[in-house]
């Protein structure tokens, strides 16, 4: 029979309990026994509500109190000296690893793949030995079975997990000697009555040279052919057809292979060709488990139908496309959303409904499929013919751009004579990326506005006396372009999407961030325009403050459109341009008000970047485009600055040039200005770069000396005319001492340095 799948499941609970629990345990004030009370019970809220729903294959070791890797890492005791060697039920040791302690400092932090969930980098040593401790899957798969749900336990696999890590120059050579570990764990998962594992190797639709394909395939024909559960090989993210690889893994003992269709529908044909004369299953991940808009029923039956007349419905499993960890865990219950939109939205709760709707629908006959997705069809079709989807005027605002709209009206050497004649700058200008402090009072005066113990004027003028702060405070020492501060934004997307038409906002979408961290994506269901002016009182109050010029501080619409959730109906590109036009609005709007410099941040933007080498440079130019797009109106003597808060660049630097921004501030500090080689070389950025002196994501507070090297270092490469001096981001998360004194060794190095004779760049 036919089969429906669940590949893992949000792990915050329904009202984000986990979250509450960590923090509590973190501050001290709950035990060890109280947290995992906590978490057994939403481990069998989440179970019960699988099987109520009528998964057949239901996960478990996917629940994590932190992280996935984490636990993969702690369960092969793939440990870092520093943290000692502790038992497998320490958790204090568990959660120094991800969080730090005393001298220890965590594992490193980062993206997972292309999503917005960040893991902990596994730390590797050349001679890493590992030690399986299986205690992580073996308790969750007997806690359920105890429950009486027999699950599939989740492990994430040896190939991701190295090509993940770090420590050692190629991971992957240490696969050989993981693979053991991993069959411990396989083996201890069958003695407890495990009979499939689901193990997770999303690496693999990244690219590898054909060695490395080689090892994955000797890992699995040990870990899958010798006996031990069935192996159920999940993939997502990206497709698999690429080289011979779906083919390789037809050829492997492998129970079922997972396969991502919503990322990647194309690989479905090739795919059905290479597993047709194989004895495994082929599992569809045919319900987005990345976004949350409700599923086409037909246009999954049809990849369904497609699959099946070559393998049969016994070989079928229908599946998310991935774990459900990336949505939020239900969206029955967000009543203030217009329910217009409501019912075209699916979370993690409504796609069990959708799996078994489908599977129910996969042998119907087309008489009983009318019957079964009558309400279904009925939702799409609403969406699809929706008025509130479709704005006319910006239909054809966007259907009358031409290459000309995509650009400055004059070259950069021409609008930095226009810039220095409307307003002089020293030598190594200075300045900060947009936030301050936000401060307990400014959380807290926020929590009072919205629960309306705070009237709007109360609050407005609690803003305006914090951006008097802030606007003094960079007077008194002296920085060159000041900025307001950002008290009124409790997030750099949020605050945009909330006066954008074409946003809803839930009150309870929560997805994990990282450890208890959750966001709440803004939900971009329509065309975005700006009905008015967002931020340009704001700014106007703070220029009034001060005879500095005063950066005009926006958000870009590759960092909008990427840390939302964005409507599936259209091609990203296209909902881009439309965010651009309407930051393009707020651009003009600045520059009419008075605004000499403007900053359109774009933080996400690398990594917007897919998975995969060959579909990187569309998605780069288009970005790049989006982003030409919403300033290229402004005036030759308006300066752009633009932001992105990372340091890789070698790897797109003509994209990077291609922004033409007058000014671009990144990154720098912990590379000790290396970063900068990549702006110095061959393809040498033309324009004006801010380096980030010193890191504010640490509270370390750095020295005027080492900010006075770094910036040595900086002019090694790069003249000194087309070099500012800024942190490496954002303020926000940093308190008013550590700014005060960080900002002060920040002038003093940037004075040492005017008074020095320039380095020459490239000596
Ligand atoms: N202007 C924003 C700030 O300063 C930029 C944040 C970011 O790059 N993530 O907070
Ligand atoms: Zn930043």
């Amino acid at each position: 029979m036919i089969r429906t799948a669940v590949l893992g499941f949000p792990r915050m609970g329904p009202n984000r309990e986990l979250k509450l629990a960590l923090e509590r345990h973190w501050a001290g004030e709950s035990s060890p026994d109280e947290l995992h009370a906590v978490a057994r019970e939403l481990r069998a809220a989440a179970w019960s509500r699988m099987r109520e729903a009528g998964i057949d294959s239901i996960p478990s070791g996917d629940f994590s109190l932190y992280d996935q890797m984490l636990d993969t890492a702690w369960g092969l005791g793939a440990i870092p000296e520093r943290f000692g060697r502790p038992e497998v039920d320490d958790l204090p040791a568990y959660f120094a690893m991800a969080r730090g302690a005393d001298e220890a400092r965590p594992l490193e932090m980062t993206k997972w793949f292309d999503t917005n969930y960040h893991y902990l980098v596994p730390e590797l040593r050349p001679d890493q030995a590992f030690e399986a401790r299986p205690s992580h899957w073996v308790e969750q798969f007997e806690e359920a079975m105890a429950a009486g749900v027999p699950t599939r336990p989740v492990i994430v696999g040896p190939f991701t997990f190295l090509s993940l890590a770090k420590g050692v120059d190629r991971p992957l050579d240490l696969l050989d000697r993981l693979v053991p570990a991993y069959r411990e764990i396989l083996d201890a998962l069958a003695a407890a009555g495990a009979d499939e594992v689901q193990i997770d190797e999303p690496a693999l639709a990244l690219d590898h040279p054909a060695a490395d394909l080689d090892r994955f395939e000797r890992a699995f024909l040990d870990l899958a052919g010798n006996g031990g559960p069935k192996v159920a090989l999940a993939t997502y993210f990206a497709g698999l057809d690429q080289g011979t690889l779906l083919e390789r893994l037809a050829r492997l003992p492998i129970h079922e292979l997972h396969l991502d269709l919503v990322r990647a529908p194309e690989q479905l044909e090739r795919a059905v060709d290479a597993f047709a004369g194989t004895g495994a299953r082929l599992s569809l991940g045919l319900v987005d488990g990345r976004n949350v808009w409700i599923t086409d029923p037909d246009l999954a039956l049809d990849r369904l139908d497609f699959a099946a007349r070559a393998l049969g419905h016994e070989r079928l499993t229908i599946a998310p496309s991935c774990s459900l960890l990336h949505v939020p865990h239900q969206a029955a219950g967000e009543d203030g959303i217009d329910p217009a939109v409501r019912r075209w939205l699916a979370f993690a709760v409504e796609r069990l409904d959708e799996l078994a709707l489908l599977a129910r629908a996969a042998t119907a006959s087309p008489a009983e499929r009318d019957g079964l997705l009558g309400l279904a069809r009925e939702r799409v079709g609403s969406r699809r013919k929706s008025s509130r989807t479709w704005d006319p005027e910006v239909r054809a605002r966007t259907a009358g751009l031409e290459a000309e709209h995509y650009g400055r009206s004059q070259d950069y050497p021409a609008r930095r004579a226009a810039q220095r004649a409307r307003q002089p700058l020293p030598d190594l200008p200075t300045t900060t990326i947009g936030s301050y402090p936000q401060t307990a009072e400014i959380r807290a005066a926020r929590r009072r506005f919205r629960e309306g113990e705070l009237d709007r004027a109360g609050y407005d003028r609690f803003l305006e006396g914090e951006i008097r702060r802030v606007v003094e405070f960079q007077e008194e020492i002296g920085l060159d372009v000041l900025v307001h501060g950002e008290p009124e934004r409790n997030d750099m997307v949020e605050y945009f999407g909330q006066q954008l038409e074409g946003f809803v906002f839930s009150a309870n979408g929560w997805v994990q961030s990282y450890g208890s961290r959750c966001v709440k994506p803004p939900i971009l269901f329509g065309d975005v325009s700006r009905p008015a002016p967002m931020t340009v009182e704001w700014w106007r109050r703070a220029q009034a403050m001060t005879a500095k010029p005063m950066k005009g501080m926006l958000t870009g619409p590759v960092t909008i459109l990427q840390w939302s959730f964005v409507r599936d109906d259209q091609p990203r590109r296209d909902t881009c341009t439309q965010i651009a036009l309407a930051i393009q609005d707020e651009v003009l709007d600045l520059e009419r008000a008075g605004a000499f410099a403007i900053q359109v941040d774009e933080a996400a933007l690398r990594e917007g970047l897919p998975l995969q080498r060959r579909h990187r440079d569309e998605y780069v130019r288009w970005a790049v485009d989006c982003f030409r797009l919403t300033v290229a109106p402004a005036a030759p003597d308006t300066q752009i600055h633009t932001h992105m808060c990372y340091s890789e660049f070698n790897d797109m630097m003509e994209h990077i040039v291609r922004l033409d921004a007058d000014v671009l501030s990144i990154e720098a500090s912990r590379s000790d200005m290396e970063v900068l080689d990549a702006f110095a070389g061959e393809l040498s950025y033309p324009n004006e770069i801010g380096p980030g002196v010193y890191d504010i994501h640490s509270p370390r507070v750095p020295s005027a000396d080492e900010i006075e090297r770094l910036l040595a270092a900086a002019e090694d490469r790069i003249a000194r005319e087309r070099l500012w001096v800024n942190p490496d981001c954002g303020l926000k998360t940093r308190s008013w001492e550590e700014v005060r004194s960080a900002l002060a060794a920040m002038m003093e190095a940037a004075n040492r340095r005017r008074a020095a004779a320039p380095a020459v760049a490239g000596s």
